[in-house]
C-alpha cells in the first residue's frame, strides 16, 4: 500500500492508460482525483474506486483552471489525458492543431501550474508524471501535430523539473509506446502499419496499460526520489533501433 494516505488528480482518467493508472493507484491505497470529459466513464470508474471525479473538456483553458482549482489539494499529479487526429503533414489544419495543442500540451501546464502553486504555498514536496510519447522523439507520418504537441511537452516538462525541482517538486515525462487503448485502435488499426511498428520493438509486442501505469506509479513515488526532468520511454526497445 505504496500511496496509503496520498491523493492524487490524474487526468484522462476514463479510459486506457489513465483509467488502468488509476485502479493502481486505488489498489495500493491513495485516493484518485480523476479528471475527464466523459461522465459515464467516471460514474464507472466511481463504482470500481471510490474516487472523486470531475468533468471537464481539457481543450478549453479557463475550465482547466477552474477544474483544477477544484481539484486540490492533492499530493501527485498525472497528466494523462490526451487526443490525436491522423492527417498527413500538407492537409493539418489550424484547428486540428490547435486543439491537439491545446489537450496535449496546454492542459498539462495549466494543470501542473495549479498544482505546484498550491504545493508552493503549502511549503511542500511533490512529484509530476506527464505522459508524453515516442511520437516526441520519431516523425511518424500523419501525425505531424501530435508528434509536435509530445515534443512542446517533453520540453515543457525539462523547464518545470528546472524551476520545480528547486521547490521540491520533481517533474518528469514517460514516452510509451503503441498501448492498447481506445487511441492505440484509432492510430494504429491499420495491420501494415501496426506489423511495421512492432517489427522494430525488440519485445516483440505493444505495451498493455499496465506496464505504463507501472512506470507512472514508480516516478511519482519516493524510489525514483532522484529522479527529475526525464522524456523516458516506456517502448520494450523501440528506441534503440
Ligand atoms: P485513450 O483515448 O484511451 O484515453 C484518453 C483519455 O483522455 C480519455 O479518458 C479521454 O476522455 C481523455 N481526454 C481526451 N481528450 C480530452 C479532453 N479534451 N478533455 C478531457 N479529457 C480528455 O488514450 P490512451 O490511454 O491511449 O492515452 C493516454 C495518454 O497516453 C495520452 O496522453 C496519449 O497521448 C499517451 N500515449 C498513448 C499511446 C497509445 O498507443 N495508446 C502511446 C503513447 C502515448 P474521452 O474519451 O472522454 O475523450
Amino acid at each position: 500500500m505504496e500511496f496509503e494516505g496520498k491523493s492524487i488528480l490524474l487526468t484522462g482518467a476514463g479510459k486506457g492508460i489513465g483509467r488502468a493508472t488509476a485502479k493502481m493507484l486505488a489498489e495500493r491505497g491513495a485516493h484518485v482525483v480523476a479528471m475527464t470529459r466523459t461522465r459515464e466513464d467516471l460514474d464507472t470508474l466511481e463504482g470500481e474506486i471510490g474516487c472523486r471525479s470531475i468533468v471537464v473538456d481539457l481543450a478549453n483553458a479557463e475550465a482547466t483552471r477552474e477544474a483544477a482549482r477544484a481539484a486540490l489539494p492533492v499530493d501527485y499529479l498525472v497528466n494523462c489525458a490526451g487526443t490525436t487526429a491522423l492527417d498527413p503533414f500538407l492537409d493539418v489544419s489550424v484547428e486540428t492543431f490547435d486543439w491537439i495543442h491545446a489537450v496535449n500540451t496546454r492542459a498539462p501546464m495549466i494543470v501542473a501550474q495549479e498544482y505546484a502553486r498550491d504545493r508552493i504555498a503549502r511549503g511542500l514536496p511533490g512529484a509530476i508524471v506527464n505522459v508524453s510519447s515516442v511520437s516526441s522523439f520519431i516523425g511518424f507520418a500523419d501525425h505531424a501535430a501530435y508528434c509536435a504537441s509530445k515534443g512542446a511537452l517533453d520540453a515543457l516538462t525539462r523547464v518545470m523539473a528546472h524551476e520545480l525541482g528547486r521547490h521540491g517538486i520533481r517533474v518528469n515525462a514517460i514516452n510509451p509506446t503503441v498501448t492498447l487503448t481506445p487511441m492505440a485502435t484509432k492510430a494504429w488499426s491499420d495491420p501494415v502499419k501496426a506489423e511495421r511498428m512492432l517489427s522494430r520493438i525488440p519485445l516483440g509486442r505493444f505495451a498493455e496499460p499496465e506496464d505504463i501505469a507501472e512506470v507512472i506509479l514508480f516516478l511519482l513515488s519516493d524510489r525514483a526520489a532522484m529522479l527529475n526532468g526525464l522524456a523516458m520511454p516506456v517502448d520494450g526497445g523501440f528506441m534503440i533501433n
